[in-house]
């Protein structure tokens, strides 16, 4: 297939070369270390705790069930015991409560996934969630109510700094691939793409290698921030057309990101559970790293496994530099969604002072949903909600590029998040009412 391409987009520094080409290390936990893994980590229901304080727990362990058909099982990413259930700090919800276990023993075994019949299930069993920072139930994308015609893997890896995904695509290609595979048997679905930026050629050669044993093809994408966007990927892959407030499903595809084919590879061939994610630590540390993490480890010894930070930090951010979120507690633990931690000084962060919009357009030339935030921007200030939804705030993908180009600096996807927050608010409000 050509490559389509979209419209908008940015092409920021990408700054990955101090981690592209490490290989993937294990960040060792020692006897006596704690872990909090949350209860919810995923789009959808928390999961309901089904441990108390002072149970013993096995690697691998369910210590959470699903509480809803869009929810997901967590599982215990060390042997150890359970101290207790408490709120930590979270990224975006503030505090999440979760399983506080501490390390009694350093088990590289783990507890099977439970068997199952149907393939969803066993993908619900392993707590699979989209591992590419949505953060979606997998079991639920794998239950289309319709045919589809594409499966694409994202291996686009479009924020900058990023390169966890990178590093599984170029030392785990085959396991990704018999993922996808996996998924693409059960679903009858008949075309498998692969698609990653151009700028990870070996990761692009490693792939090519298994075209002809696999039967996929690999389609090369351009540099462009976000080309990893679910819409912008399908569009610049199979130039269809994802309806606003619609799926992908509707227009015949699926999408999975490469770490999500990873964990179906691991629960189906080997039985594993998702408890570990690899994650990027760069930016301002001594050594940055990409890291295979249990889940439930505090960001904090994720920086020092790194040999600690360099000068004075002034920021960190969970995920990358776009869509990512700053955290203030170094407690903060990891979770199945995050895929960096990245480190700011002073210096390494762009002045933010905010002048008045110059109706440059240049946030307009940028988005890649076709919006006009200059506009926009204006009925977010003054609460315009209904009128934001007609100026479809709902198909804003909090992408960020029109704030990164605002030569006036004005935060718009901040505006952005916030009103499609309320609006949602809304119109539960009235699905409730109308009850
Ligand atoms: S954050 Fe929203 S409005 Fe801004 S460029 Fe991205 S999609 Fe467009
Ligand atoms: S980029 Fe900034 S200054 Fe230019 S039109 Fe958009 S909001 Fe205004």
């Amino acid at each position: 297939m050509p490559y389509f391409g979209f419209k908008g987009g940015i092409h920021p520094k990408y700054n990955k070369e101090k981690t592209c080409g490490k290989k993937i290390e294990k960040l060792e936990l020692n006897v006596g270390d704690e872990v909090a893994i949350p209860l919810i980590q995923h789009i959808g229901a928390p999961a309901k705790a089904v441990v108390k304080r002072k149970d013993v727990v096995k690697r691998g362990q369910l210590i959470g069930r699903s509480s809803g058909f869009v929810s997901a099982n967590i599982h215990s990413s060390v042997t150890g015991e359970v101290l207790k259930i408490e709120n930590v700090s979270h990224p975006i919800m503030g505090s999440v409560p979760s399983v506080k276990i501490r390390v009694t023993d350093i088990d590289n075994d783990f507890v099977l996934v439970e068997d199952t019949d149907k393939f969803q299930d066993k993908v619900l069993a392993a707590g699979i969630v989209g591992l590419g920072g949505a953060t979606f139930p997998s079991h639920v994308k794998l239950a289309p109510p319709k045919k589809i015609d594409y499966l694409i893997i994202n291996g686009a890896e479009c924020e900058p700094y990023l390169t966890c995904d990178h590093r599984l695509m170029v030392e785990n290609t085959v396991e990704i691939i018999k993922g996808a595979k996996l998924i693409q048997s059960e679903l009858g679905i008949e075309k498998l793409i692969v698609g990653i930026e151009k700028n990870k050629p070996d990761a692009i050669n490693a792939f090519e290698k298994l075209i002809v044993k696999y039967e996929f093809e690999v389609i090369p994408l351009d540099v462009k921030y976000p080309q990893g966007g679910e819409k912008q990927l399908i569009k610049a892959t199979v130039n269809r057309v994802v309806p606003e407030g619609k799926l992908p499903l509707e227009v015949g595809v699926i999408v999975h990101n490469v770490g999500t084919c990873l964990a179906i590879y691991e629960a189906f061939e080997r039985g594993k559970p998702l408890i570990e994610r690899v994650v990027t630590i760069t930016g301002a540390v001594k050594e940055p790293k990409n890291l295979i993490v249990p889940i439930g480890v505090p960001v904090r010894k994720l920086i020092e496994s790194c040999g600690g930070p360099v000068g004075d930090i002034k920021k960190i951010v969970m995920g990358g530099p776009m869509m990512g979120f700053s955290i203030f507690d170094l407690d903060t633990p990891v979770m199945k969604g995050t895929s960096g931690i990245i480190l700011y000084r002073d210096t390494d962060l762009p002045d933010l002072s905010m002048n008045n919009c110059i109706r440059c357009g240049k946030c307009v030339e940028a988005c890649p949903m076709g919006l006009v935030p200059a506009i926009m921007e204006q009925f977010s200030v003054n609460e315009m909600y209904e009128t934001l939804k007609d100026w479809h705030v709902l198909n804003c993908i909090e992408c960020g590029c029109c704030s990164y180009v605002c030569l006036s600096r004005r935060p718009l996807v901040g505006y952005f998040k916030t009103a499609k927050r309320e609006i949602m608010n809304m119109m539960r409000q009235k699905k409730d009412a109308a009850k």
